[in-house]
């Protein structure tokens, strides 16, 4: 029979030797200092990026720079999924959804929220002037306009008139990757190597009324660990939110995982749970570590995410699971 003490050194060791006893560093090394860098999904990601790099391209800091940039498509009245411009859920109301995260672990998070534009920007304030992480609908509006942030209508004409024709069959069908539901997910490293990310959406086109999706969950639409990496989520939030999925993928790669391997990790573990292929059911991860490195996977092919890297602003394909 062992002692309490044999015992004790024993459990020791054999921790020592399980492989997420190694920080990431040890598992990762790299040499040479990474420089700045922001990545973002979708195709509308560029223009966010070039926004972004303005601040991070003169030394800026990481949560400025994202905010900045998913305020690009959060202002654009013809980007259907974020901010003013955004497909109201079933009842003809637009609400939006946003969360940030910076490279101290403090985040903020508003859902469900009508009448404002910039509501990344409001998860910052959330994040700044009050105790709380999470702010929701009627409360975070409230906190928005006694924080200076305008009152707007968000319904475009435009999106009214696809809601009234949505309206002769109210039938709710997600469609993967098209505006029905996507997201801005945007990460970035800064040239002081710090990680920060912002996610911002009107979420699923004629959802319920106060569906909230992953978009504004810490852990499931957006993570961030500065010693690590930082990762984020867009498409058919519920199976997101099932699986805490950017929280995986920042786990991931905390046990050496590259970025692209830790997405498509979270992926296979939605895929467990939906084996069959289905044209409704799209998600994309997108990851940045510590070092620079990036990568995504989703389900279904079409997925695309912007990366800028000094004067380079490229568009690439993430592998998906299904061809
Ligand atoms: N993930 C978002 C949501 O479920 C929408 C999207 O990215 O397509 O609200």
């Amino acid at each position: 029979m062992k002692t309490r003490r044999e015992l004790l050194q024993y459990a020791g060791a054999a921790l020592a030797a399980l492989p997420f006893a190694k920080t990431f560093a040890q598992s990762r090394p790299r040499r040479t200092s990474p420089g700045a860098i922001v990545v973002s999904t979708w195709n509308f990601g560029m223009q966010a990026n070039d926004a972004a790099w303005k601040i991070l391209g003169s030394g800026g800091h990481a949560l400025d720079a994202v905010i900045a940039g998913v305020g690009v498509p959060e202002a654009d009245p013809k980007n259907t999924s974020v901010g003013y411009g955004g497909l109201p859920d079933r009842d003809g109301h637009v609400t939006l959804d946003a969360c940030v995260m910076d490279e101290n672990g403090k985040a903020g998070s508003v859902a469900c929220v009508e009448n404002i534009v910039h509501v990344a920007a409001l998860a910052r304030k959330v994040m700044e002037k009050t105790p709380h992480v999470m702010l929701v609908g009627e409360g975070a509006q409230r906190f928005a306009l006694a924080n200076g942030f305008p009152k707007t209508n968000l319904l475009t004409p435009e999106s009214e008139k696809a809601w009234r024709e949505w309206l002769k069959t109210a039938r709710y069908k997600p469609v993967a990757n098209i505006e029905n539901h996507d997201t801005i997910g945007m990460l970035a490293l800064d040239a002081a190597g710090n990680l920060s990310g912002a996610c911002t959406t009107s979420g699923m086109a004629y959802k319920m009324h106060g569906r909230v999706g992953d978009s504004p969950l810490i852990g499931a639409g957006l993570y961030v660990d500065n010693e690590v990496g930082a990762a984020t989520s867009t498409g058919l939030g519920e199976e997101v939110i099932k699986i805490c999925g950017s929280h995986v993928v920042v786990e991931q790669m905390r046990l050496g995982k590259s970025p692209e391997e830790a997405c498509r990790i979270a992926v296979e573990r939605i895929i467990k749970k939906n084996p069959v292929k289905r044209d409704d059911l799209q998600v994309g991860f997108l990851a940045l570590n510590k070092h620079g490195e990036h990568g995504a996977y989703c389900i279904l092919k079409g997925f695309q995410y912007a990366v800028r890297s000094g004067a380079q602003n490229i568009l690439i394909d993430g592998k998906s699971h299904f061809a």
